[in-house]
Parts: structure tokens; sequence; C-alpha cells
């Protein structure tokens, strides 16, 4: 049996999810981070299937991720709906609730945070509430697992009884008259679609274009809807949308009554006011938010990540001593030999290194996420992103982007209108992913050890800032027009919960790590191959005379104006775009250097300072890995958008550190 987990945005449907299915889904803290539907087993109840939908607030869809929702529930018909309502924020909840009950299938509502309800002083009467709008609600707390069995209970009992909706008459007067007049108009053409019935007149007299054109009315037939319509609009004096709109909130309005008793505004809610008055503040929010990234980096590269790293480097260099030796003890084939100390251990080593680096970037960004607050930096950013053409909904994609570009190019289906989500997919890559991280981290220690975060922060704000300047010429060329208006709600502030900061974190560790043995090792040995030998197949005993060194070689001169025109860089952003960490193991492998902890003194010996600059600005801004490439394409819609996309990333790369490197050297010369 399949159950389908429907709600609005941040309302708790994936953190319910988790619990009932034992999963490790992402949870945020703010609307638009599940865009795909995850399918997972109900724990204890094999033949249960719950299906976690994207958020949505109503069933006239907007955006790309609302219409996936919508068509489960209409195409795939689930057994049975859980309709998760946040109870601190009840009636505009019951909106999406009262759609579904004009839709007709068997739903339960599940009354979440109903521990925030009680913390605030309010209560909600459940049995007069399920009685005043004819379903089943258990009260429940997904974060705190409470009532989580008993709604699995209850949903059972719903499916097996194919228990649907008390047939309440939602609507009255006008609007009553004119659905059931059209119900009756579009009878035949009906049965064709296989919509419910109470549900497609209504969407009918709503004038929702997706089920008009199932419908594929006859000319008269849509006179007489017309009419109708028309009729009803002018005997209520406002449209058709707003029409239904007001129905149901009448309506809900009424069921509410005497079942919800509020004392104002909940505490969470004048909390959360106060803090907003400083975090969201028209001055203080952009350099707040500057100040908060610089402390988040210092505390992870100063403080806690790199040392952390340095022990582990040390650790993997006591390793790879040991193989070395051992190895050397049992004569193997100095080839094999090679291969194993050289290239794996090297390659592989290097990036491991950086585990701790990343985890503890993600603990505190994940902190920062579920709290709420990286849900304000939308709302701040709104300001700027508008001045490029884009409304702050944009910055979730990129938020995610500091993370990973795949996820975040997915996350661009929750903006509305294809204009702002194309440019949003066209800036994303530009926001630095946690990838490049360890590039970052070997170069700093390399040239400028004790300025590290604020290294980082301007590699992070560079990034920023080029895509901004990106939008700008994008908004004056190919995107003319204007953005939709910024509708983003700001969740309330929480404290973020450990198991949702854990499952982050892990969920960072073991893509890195899945990473380094999979990509990076297998990138590492064929670098080591293809450095080892030369066209003839000869073991070659200096580099530069192999293979490599001659593709190197070829593509090198390209970078000559920015610096490092050798062919070891120019090798290595060739790797990095299997995955950007395989720019530090390539440099790894083809430097030989003895340890990983020496590979950034050897560093130092290869670039000038200036040099290294301008291969981290390229790096920075230089077309994103493989997989990212592939989601842009699929998101674009065609590999020749894809394409012109990486072109025009490559060229703005290359330009900006040809501006770092010429500008540095008539500044400080060499
Ligand atoms: P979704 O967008 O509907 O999938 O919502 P999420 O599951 O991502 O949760 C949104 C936020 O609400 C997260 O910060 C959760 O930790 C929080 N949350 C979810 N359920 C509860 C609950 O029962 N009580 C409280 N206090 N917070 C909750
Ligand atoms: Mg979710």
């Amino acid at each position: 049996m399949i159950i389908a987990l429907l709600g609005n945005p941040n309302s708790g449907k994936t953190t319910l999810f988790n619990q009932l299915t034992g999963s490790k889904q992402h949870v945020g803290n703010f609307p638009g981070v599940t865009v795909e539907k995850k399918e997972g087993a109900i724990r204890g109840q094999r033949n249960l299937t719950l299906v976690d939908l994207p958020g949505i607030y109503s069933l006239s869809p907007y955006t790309a991720e609302e219409v996936v929702t919508r068509d489960f529930l209409l195409v795939e018909k689930p057994e049975a709906v859980i309709n998760i309502v946040d109870a601190t924020n009840i009636e505009r909840n019951l909106y999406l609730t009262l759609q579904l009950m004009e839709v007709g299938v068997p739903v339960v509502v599940a009354l979440n945070m109903m521990d925030e309800v009680r913390a605030n002083g309010d209560s909600i009467d459940v049995q007069k509430l399920s009685r005043n709008l004819g379903i089943p609600i258990v009260p429940i707390s997904a974060a705190k697992n409470e009532g989580c069995d008993e709604l699995v209970q209850r949903t059972i009992e719903v499916a097996h009884q194919k228990e649907r909706p008390r047939g309440l008459d939602l609507c009255q007067g006008e609007v009553h008259r004119a659905v059931h007049s059209i119900a009756h108009i579009i009878e035949e053409e009906l049965k064709a679609t296989g919509l419910p019935a109470r549900y497609a007149a209504t969407k009918v007299v709503e004038g929702d274009p997706i089920t008009l054109s199932k419908l594929n009315l006859s000319e008269s037939q849509q006179g007489i809807v017309q009419k109708i319509v028309t009729e009803m609009e002018h005997n209520l004096g406002t449209d058709r949308e707003a029409a239904l709109a007001d129905m149901r909130y009448d309506f809900i309005a009424k069921a509410c009554k005497d079942a919800v008793k509020k004392n104002g505004n909940s505490r969470e809610m004048q909390r959360s006011i106060r803090i907003d008055n400083v975090l969201t503040n028209k001055y203080l929010g952009i350099p707040i938010f500057l100040a908060v990234m610089l402390l988040v980096f210092y505390l992870t590269f100063n403080v806690i990540g790199q040392p952390l790293s340095d022990l582990l480097s040390t650790g993997i260099d006591w390793v790879t001593g040991l193989l070395d030796r051992a190895l050397t003890n049992t004569g193997i084939n100095e080839a094999v030999h090679s291969l194993l100390v050289d290239g794996v251990c090297m390659g592989v080593g290097s990036v491991l290194s950086f585990l701790p680096t990343i985890v503890t970037l993600f603990f505190f960004l994940s902190i920062l996420e579920d709290s709420g607050y990286m849900a304000r930096v939308a709302f701040v950013m709104d300001k700027l992103l508008r001045k490029i053409g884009l409304s702050g909904r944009s910055f979730v994609p990129m938020l995610i982007g500091f993370g990973c570009s795949v996820p975040a190019i997915m996350a661009t289906r929750t903006l509305a209108s294809q204009r702002d989500r194309r440019m949003t997919i066209l800036l994303t890559p530009f926001m630095s992913c946690s990838a490049k991280l360890p590039i970052y981290a070997t170069f700093t220690a390399a040239f400028f050890p004790d300025k590290a975060p604020l290294v980082l922060i301007l590699l992070y704000a560079g990034g920023m800032v080029v895509g901004i300047l990106y939008g700008l010429l994008l908004k004056s060329t190919l995107f003319r027009g204007n953005p939709v208006p910024f509708v983003m709600e700001l969740p309330a502030y929480r404290m973020p919960s450990a198991k949702s900061v854990l499952i982050h974190m892990w969920e960072k560790a073991k893509d890195f790590l899945v990473k380094a043995f999979t990509i990076i090792f297998v990138a590492s040995i064929v670098i080591w191959v293809l450095q080892s030998f030369d066209s003839r197949l000869m073991m070659v005993e200096d580099g530069s005379r192999s293979m490599l060194a001659g593709i190197g070689r070829f593509i090198a001169p390209i970078f000559k104006p920015l610096g490092f025109g050798e062919w070891i860089p120019a090798t290595a952003l060739l790797t990095g775009l299997s995955a950007k960490e395989a720019v530090v193991s390539t440099l790894a492998v083809l430097t030989n250097v003895s340890d990983v902890s020496l590979l950034p003194s050897v560093l130092a010996d290869t670039f000038t300072p200036l040099a290294a600059a301008s291969f981290l600005t390229f790096t920075l801004l230089y077309m994103p890995c493989f997989a990212a490439v592939a989601a842009v394409k699929r998101e674009l819609g065609g590999a020749k958008y894809a394409v012109a996309a990486m072109a025009a990333q490559c060229a703005v790369a290359w330009i900006v550190a040809c501006l770092v490197y010429q500008i540095g050297r008539l500044f400080i010369g060499g």
C-alpha cells in the first residue's frame, strides 16, 4: 500500500518521514529542501510504503515541484494521505487540507509540532476539530517522536476501510451554486479524465488551466461555464480564485473557532520577531552575515578542523611509511610499489586528510541552517539579489551550492518562473562548493598560513561577487524582465536538533569518503600511469617526459597569462573536472612529495604567491565537475545550453584570474 505524506513546506514532513521509516533524509529549517519525492517502508510495516513529497501550499501548482506533488496525488492515487499540519500555524496549513477533502482521498491529519503548541500555552481540542472538519486527526510531535505510532495505526485503518472525508458541504451560497452547476455540466467529460468530481468542478470554477485542458470541454460548454463563473464573480464582487479562497478560509475559521485557543502571538513568534529586529536589520543584516561566516571559517580552520586534519595527515603518512617499508621488504616489483605508494596513497591520502575540516564546516553550517538563520539570510539577500534581477528565493539553491552544486541545481525547481530558474542555474556554480575546500586549505597552508580565515572569506565572497556581476550581465542581455515577488515565509527560530545536525555531518562525510575511494582512487591510478610511462609505454625516470606531461604542456600555454603556465597545474585543473578534490590529489602525485603533510612546502617551490592567488581564483570560478554539468544539462533541458554555460564560466574564470595576476604584478612585481 502506498501512503503519501503531504503538507506545507517546513511543516515537518521529512522529520516525520525519517521518524517513520528510519531513513536519514535531509531536514532543513527553511522551505524548499525536498524537491523530489522519496520513498521508504514504514518501520515494522513492510507492506506500507511512505512517499515524502515536496511541500505545497495548495493544489494549484505554480512551480515544477508542486506539479510533482499534485500529479502524484491525482494520477498515482495513493491508498491514503497523511496530511501533516503545522499546529503553530494551523489556519494557513488547513487550506491544503480542505483541498484534499475536495479531492476526496482517504486522509489523516497529523497535527505536528504539538510540543511547541504546548510550550506556547496554547491548546487545540483535537476531537472537536476532527468533528468540525469531518476527518481523523492525530496530534504528534515528529521531532520528539510523540504520537507517531498512533498515527501509523490510524492511517492503516483509514487506508483499509477507504475512509473518505465525511461529505461535509464545504461551500455555501454563490460558490456552492457554481460548483454544483458546473459539476453537472462536465459530468460526461469527467469520466475520461478519472479526476474526482468535486475536485474537478472546483478547479473549473477556479479556472485551473491544467484541469481545463484535461477536460477538453466543447465550445458551448465553455460558454456556459464562463457564464456561471461571471455571474458568481458579479454577485460576490471578487474574482474566481479569491472567491474560492475566501470560502475555504471561512470554513477553516469556523472549524477552528471553538477548537483552537491561542494566546496572541506565540512565545516563539515574539522571540523570533525580537531576534529578527537585529539579524534582518536593513544596515546590519549583511555585515552580520559576513561576520558569522568569518567566525565559522575561523573556528573551522584555526581552531578545530584544520588541526584535526593535520593530525590525520600525520596518521596517513605513518600508514604510508609502514606500507612503503613492508613492500620494500617483500621486494615487490618496483612499478607496483610506486603505484601503491606514490599513486594511491598520495592521491587518496592527500584528499582524505581534509575530512575533519569538511565535517567541521558542515557542523557549523547545519546549525545555522537548522536554527532558521539561513532563511533570514535569504530574506536579507533579497534586496541584493533583486538588483541583479533575482529574488531572495534564489538564495536557497545558492546556499545549497556551498555544499554541492548537484543538489543545488536541482533545488532550483522550487522557483516559480522559468526565467528566475534558468538564471539561478547559471549562477549557482559560482558558489564555492565544499569539494574545493581541500584545494583552498592546501594552498593557504603553503602561501598564507596565518591568514587562512581571511583568504577563505575572500574566496567565498569573491565567488558571490563574480556571480553578482555575471548576474548583472545576464540581466541586461539574455534575461530581461523582473523576478517574481519574494514570498518565502520565515520559519521560527528553533534550537537545532542534535540528530539532524549529525545526519547532515554524516551525509557530508559519507559523500566525501565515497568520492575519495572511488573517483579519487581511480583518478590517482590513472594519473600515476600517465605520469610514469611515455607514449611508447616505457617507464620513465623523469615525470616531465611522460605522456601526461605531453598533454599538460599542450594546454599549459592557455594559463601562461595567469602565471601558472606549466604542465603540472594545467593537468591538475584538467583532472579536477572529474571531482574538484582531484586537483589536490593530482598535485600530490605529480610533485612526487614523500609525505602528504609535505605537499604545501613543495607547492611553495612550484608557484609564486601571486600565481597561487591566481590559481585559487581560477579553481574557484572555472566550470564545475562533470556531475554538476550533467545536472545543468538536465535542468536547462539540452546539451547545447550546458556547453554554452560551461564555456562562459571558464571564460569568466580565465578573465578574473588573469586580472588578479596581471594587476598583482603591477603592484608587487614578478
Ligand atoms: P519539511 O520541509 O516539511 O520536510 O520539514 P522538515 O522536516 O525539514 O522540518 C522543518 C523544521 O521543523 C526543522 O527545523 C525540524 O527540526 C522542525 N520540526 C519538525 N517537526 C517538529 C516538531 O514536532 N516539533 C518541533 N519543535 N520542531 C519540529
Ligand atoms: Mg522536506
